[in-house]
């Protein structure tokens, strides 16, 4: 083999490892589990992997770090993801941070089963933070085993994709390997223990930094530290809050800086909250450790996607009594977060001012973006005061029975706006959303009358705007996808992953590819939820066992 055959993309990667060059590390390296202060990570490396095997990647990510097809599938590059071989220029952490969950703080958490192996740049001069999930113990681990099973893998890999596929900001995922190794979980800690299978799954994302990386340091007293991160974060990810002028060692053009970096992380949360409502994406364990600090979806785990519309459904039976995590509540829980993040970076300005300014922009953010998405889901062309009935009733009319809500709107798209209705009954005026009802034998007066009445103010408003059936049709199916990761379908790609089939985890990712694309021979995507899921464990109900 000649020397350019021979050279693979991998060895390419230009890793720059800013984290681990600019911040204090601990100095004890390995994972020993231990509190780790006055630090911001500490080195580690991946456990060796006895049998790796690929089962999936993104080819779309290889290309953000320039790395070829052909290298997707060679053996270096199981080698390499499965945490078994370090490239050149690897300097592999697990990051400390703290968070409160569910409400209370619980001091420090960090990466208990993440490696970090490194930054990159890219052709392009972009910077990619590269991270295995379930290579092995770190510091942080605690009492747990540093491992990720199959079931979870197939589930962050996939939902990483679909989500950036729909336009939601979120961490990626580069690929997806079986390790060999034979993991115990009790899935629903209720004492059946079980071995299943190993994976890991490699996510890359510009920086995996989260609300949690700054509460830690003033908890404990470490304000020096807790700015150095500050302003690390600043340069780094936020470079365009800085210009030459700006010292970030004067204390008054600092504080002016860290309002403003406040505000943006307002500002893209709130945005966030906005997609995962457009969506119907719950996120199921909202703790600060978990939401990102540049407004990314992060820490894919008990997550789930609305079938029917209810907002006080979550997916993840650890809340299943508090329901703090519940999809409606999201926008309110992202808020309190932030509310925690502002508390923190307080200890360095003594100032609240920023702070509530921040928090205010939240509020208007989310509210003017809620309204944009409604008024964009609906086919309006803008969002007018007296539309809030609209989607208030909407909203109501639709937990009035089992209403899948993704195909509700690609079905409302398909509803005849031109023509006058007026000599249909109810029964016949909902006949093109039909479909959407989980339970069609049980619609009465009293759930077809109210759908049917809100059709009409539909119809009614949508003639003020004038817009044809076609271009609304058009505007709607760019905003309400047709193909979700409904909770079923993961499960059944785990299903046949877990005997050894990977085709159904790397047909969905192709589907989920085109969320918004009708996809006529992919339409077994598409359909609700089927009785068998409603209770079967991974389709409706999903533990933090991963
Ligand atoms: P999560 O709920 O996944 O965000 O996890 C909360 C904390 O527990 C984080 O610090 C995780 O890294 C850690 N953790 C979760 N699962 C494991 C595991 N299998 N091994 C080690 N640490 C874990
Ligand atoms: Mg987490």
């Amino acid at each position: 083999m000649s020397q350019l055959e021979s050279q693979s993309s991998l060895d390419n990667l230009q890793f720059v490892n800013r984290f681990t060059g600019q911040l204090p590390a601990d100095p004890e390296t390995g994972s020993r589990v231990r509190e780790v202060s006055g630090a911001c990570f500490s080195r580690v490396k991946p456990q060796q992997a006895p049998a790796p095997k690929l089962v999936a990647y993104a080819r779309e990510v290889a290309q953000l770090l320039d790395i070829s097809e052909a290298d997707c599938q060679s053996q270096n590059f199981v080698d390499v993801f499965s945490g078994n071989q370090q490239l050149p220029g690897m300097d592999t952490f697990a990051m400390c941070y703290g968070g409160h969950q569910f409400g209370n703080w619980a001091g420090q958490l960090g990466d208990g089963r993440v490696i970090n192996l490194g930054e990159i740049k890219n052709s392009q001069g972009e910077h990619w933070t590269l991270q295995l999930k379930g290579a092995g113990l770190t510091p942080y681990s605690r009492g747990a085993d540093g491992l990720a099973v199959l079931r979870s893998s197939v589930r962050e890999f996939l939902c990483s994709e679909a989500m950036f596929h729909l336009g939601v900001p979120t961490t990626r995922a580069l690929c997806l390997l079986e390790t060999g190794q034979q993991v115990v979980r009790d899935m629903f800690y209720n004492g059946d223990a079980k071995y299943e299978p190993g994976a890991i799954v490699c996510r890359v994302a510009p920086s995996f930094t989260r609300m949690g990386s700054f509460q830690l340091f003033p908890f404990r007293g470490e304000l020096d530290r807790l700015k150095e991160f500050l302003d690390f974060t600043i340069r780094n990810d936020f470079p365009h809050l800085l210009d030459e002028t700006i010292d970030l060692n004067n204390k008054s053009q600092a504080f002016e800086v860290y309002g403003k970096w406040f505000s943006e992380v307002c500002r893209t949360t709130a945005e966030l909250m906005v997609e995962w409502m457009r969506v119907g994406f719950v996120h199921g364990v909202m703790n600060t450790d978990n939401l990102s600090i540049l407004g990314l979806t992060i820490d894919y785990g008990p997550y789930g996607w609305l079938e029917d519309f209810n907002p006080g459904w979550t997916p993840n039976t650890t809340d299943a009594q508090g329901k703090r995590y519940a999809f409606g509540k999201q926008p309110q829980i992202a808020q309190w977060n932030l509310q925690q993040l502002a508390n923190a970076v307080y200890q360095l300005m003594k100032e609240v001012e920023p702070f509530q300014e921040g928090l205010l922009l939240y509020n208007k953010t989310y509210n003017e973006g809620w309204q944009s998405m409604m008024a964009a889901k609906l086919g309006l062309q803008a969002y007018q005061p007296e539309d809030e009935s609209l989607v208030n009733e909407l909203l109501r009319v639709l937990q009035l029975t089992e209403t899948d809500m993704t195909i509700f709107y690609r079905n409302l798209a398909e509803f005849d706006c031109e023509t006058d209705h007026s000599n249909l009954t109810d029964e016949q005026l909902i006949d093109p959303i039909r479909d959407a009802y989980y339970k069609p034998e049980q619609l009465n007066a009293n759930t077809i009358g109210p759908m049917a009445n809100w059709l009409r103010h539909y119809q009614a408003r949508i003639q003020q705007d004038g817009c044809s059936n076609v271009a609304r049709k058009k505007a709607m199916n760019a905003v309400n996808p047709k193909y979700v990761l409904r909770n079923y379908l993961a499960q059944l790609a785990i299903d046949k992953a877990e005997e050894g089939d990977y085709s159904e985890v790397n047909e969905l990712l192709d589907v989920l590819r085109k969320p918004y694309d009708e996809q006529p021979e992919k339409e077994r995507f598409a359909k609700k939820r089927p009785d068998w899921a409603r209770h079967r464990a991974g389709c409706s109900m999903l533990s933090c066992s991963s």
